[in-house]
């Protein structure tokens, strides 16, 4: 049972049902038929012998007889004559009459295949059923006390199956229409049931697929529609999206780990086979260890930035957006900026009060800082940079503007890429992943950076995102 298909366990179990149900029902009915049929059969019986009763009178002479009719017929009785009138009904629809001496003598009528009864005593006004040999009968006696009838019994019998051909017909009909409806009811089960589980199929087909060829840019498509497997296959669908942006990432991780460590390692080992060729002086050692300590320090760097990228690429759920006062969050970093004194460079800042947004603490204030670092790391010497906070409509602009050194044309669409240095050898501990990383989060935020900049005079990036709605 297990192994059979949901398809043939629901067509199954339906049709079980509808042929239980259809044989109930066609139980009840003939039930019901039969007894009523059994009702009709022996109320038409009373009918005809009550009727055949006025039938017959007594005559002391054959002339006090009026006949009405040339059928009449008269029997020698009790020193008189019996008149049976042509309308007594010793036939008719299988119900047959006969009149009786009390003692079961034959008088008139004619008891044709259930002489086997006669010899059942009268009962007067009763319907009986009587088991005869072959048949099974209902009996109706009636004694007649008007006067000269003394003595005789009128006898109604009637075969019990005499309804049975109607009954059978009500089964035939029965036993095609149903099972017609049955079969009917069963093929539209089955192909609902078909239509219905085939996007199950497709789904277990396509997820089949994306497995066995390791494609987790295939995705389930299954018609319109809003049902229960439409949203299934929804779920797997973006489950094998968020399968795939992990992959990617980490794919990228491994490559870029490979790829950007293999300078400051080969930069380390080389410092060290040439350090450790002879003895060397402790300044030679100083140096040496210094280069070590700057390539590793930039490892690091570049290792919890790829880590961070990697979070925010596969797991950005882990960052909570929540409303975020954007003028304190630029103010306080400004101030945290404030003290590097490097290249003497001054930061001046102009925040507009009480611009909130809403966002994610932590990483908007990694958006800042990124800029701000490189403002002071491509700055020129003694040089200033400018931090402004403004609205504008229902948009903020931060703007971070130095008079650094400026980027080429044919940079400034590059410098988001990961791990471009538009000039290496000015970059310092840069990794080429600072702004890669803002463009990141500022999608993160739905939000965009620009950067305007001619060589030489310095550059302004700015950061527009949607402000916080009012609440
Ligand atoms: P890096 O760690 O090298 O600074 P980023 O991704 O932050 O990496 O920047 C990429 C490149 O963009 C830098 O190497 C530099 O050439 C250029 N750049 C970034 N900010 C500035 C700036 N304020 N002035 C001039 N050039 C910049």
């Amino acid at each position: 049972m297990k192994r059979l298909s949901i398809r043939f366990k629901i067509t199954l179990w339906f049709s079980i049902m509808l042929i239980a149900i259809t044989a109930v029902i066609i139980g009840v009915i003939l039930y019901i038929n039969s007894e009523v049929l059994k009702k009709d059969i022996q109320g038409e019986l009373i009918t005809v012998v009550e009727d055949n009763i006025d039938e017959i009178e007594y005559y002391n002479l054959v002339q006090d007889a009026s006949p009405d009719g040339d059928g009449d017929y008269y029997i020698e009785y009790n020193g008189g004559f019996l008149e049976i009138d042509d309308d007594f009904l010793d036939t008719v629809n299988g119900n047959y009459t006969a009149l009786y001496f009390y003692d079961g003598t034959l008088v008139y009528g004619e008891n044709p295949a259930w002489s086997e009864t006669s010899d059942i005593y009268f009962e007067d006004s009763k319907v009986r059923t009587v088991k005869g040999s072959s048949d099974t009968y209902y009996i109706y006696d009636r004694k007649l006390d008007r006067e000269g009838l003394e003595g005789l019994w009128l006898r109604g019998i009637v075969s019990s199956q005499s309804g049975v051909s109607r009954l059978n017909s009500i089964i035939k009909m029965l036993l095609l229409v149903l099972p017609a409806f049955v079969i009917v009811a069963i093929a539209g089960g089955y192909i609902i049931a078909v239509r219905i589980l085939k996007p199950i199929n497709y789904i277990s087909e396509a997820a089949s697929e994306i497995c066995e060829g390791n494609d987790l840019k295939k995705r389930i498509e299954l018609e319109n529609g809003k049902d229960e497997l439409h949203r299934l296959a929804d779920a797997i669908n973006s489950m094998i999206g968020r399968l795939y942006k992990s992959f990617e990432a980490e794919k990228r991780f491994s490559s870029d780990a490979s790829h950007e460590l293999r300078t400051p390692v080969s930069v380390i080992s080389a410092q060290c086979e040439y350090t450790l060729e002879k003895p060397r002086t402790v300044d030679e050692y100083t140096q040496a260890l210094t280069v070590v300590r700057r390539q590793a320090d930039k490892m690091n760097k570049m290792i919890s930035q790829m880590l961070e990228f990697t979070r925010l690429e596969t797991n950005s759920d882990r960052y909570e957006k929540n409303k975020v006062d954007f003028s304190e969050l630029i103010k306080l970093t400004c101030l945290d900026f404030q003290y590097i004194k490097e290249k003497n460079i001054s930061l001046e800042s102009s925040v507009e009060e009480g611009i909130s947004v809403c966002g994610n603490y932590e990483l908007l204030t990694r958006l800042v800082s990124n800029l701000l670092s490189n403002a002071y790391r491509y700055g020129k010497e003694n040089g200033h940079i400018k931090v402004t906070l403004t609205s504008v409509g229902d948009e903020v602009r931060l703007s971070v503007a130095d008079d650094g050194i400026g980027i080429a044309n044919e940079d400034k669409e590059k410098i988001f890429d990961r791990f471009y240095q538009a000039d290496k050898s000015r970059s310092g501990s840069g990794t080429g992943l600072g702004l890669s990383l803002v463009k990141e989060i500022a999608e993160f935020h739905a939000g965009r950076v620009t950067v305007e900049s001619e060589p030489g005079k310095g550059s302004i990036f700015s950061y527009y995102m949607k402000k916080c709605e009012k609440r």
